[in-house]
């Protein structure tokens, strides 16, 4: 049985022989796992980190756990690979978006989308690498949890202007 690192190992052999080999980039010291992302959670699907940051100057890929179809994280992973070969400084300009053309992604250059070349490609990375190992994992508990928080926070304001206001 793969486990979900596993299986984004294989995934990337498979992307390292098919994808970006054949253009001459080879992929620096990675990771990849599954993790909420920093930020916007409900708009960003995967994130690359910057090696600096890390301990072992290792890139760190985590894919939103909110995801499960495994060609969308097939897309995503080559977008976050792509930063870490043009390196993060470059963020999704000149040099990223030189690594994104050559290997066959298009525009918009923040998404993570195959061009009409690639796109077979990455469904043969699909076909050969198995079901990826995960279920989609939802938040609807954490925005009730917050949203009790934030009605509990506003009726003891009320209260509190009530309790000010008297009885007048
Ligand atoms: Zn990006």
């Amino acid at each position: 049985m793969t486990n979900r690192e596993e299986w984004f190992l294989k995934a990337v052999e498979q992307l390292k022989q098919k994808v970006f080999g054949p253009h001459g980039y080879s992929i620096p010291k990675f990771r990849c796992g599954v993790g909420w992302p920093t930020g916007n959670r409900k708009k960003v699907g995967a994130q690359c980190f910057d090696s600096k940051n890390s301990g072992d100057k290792t890139y760190e890929i985590f894919v939103s756990p909110k995801f499960d179809e495994p060609y969308e994280i097939i897309e995503m992973l080559v977008h976050e690979l792509c930063h870490a070969i043009a390196g993060i400084a470059a963020g999704h300009r000149k040099e990223f978006i030189a690594v994104m053309k050559a290997v066959g992604m298009v525009k918009p250059w923040t998404g993570s989308k195959a061009g009409d070349v690639l796109t077979p490609v990455l469904e043969t990375v699909v076909n050969e690498i198995g079901p990826y190992p995960h279920a989609k994992l939802g938040q609807k508990d954490r925005i009730r949890s917050r949203l009790q928080g934030f009605l509990k926070s506003n009726v003891h304001s009320a209260n509190t202007l009530l309790a000010l206001l008297g009885n007048g």
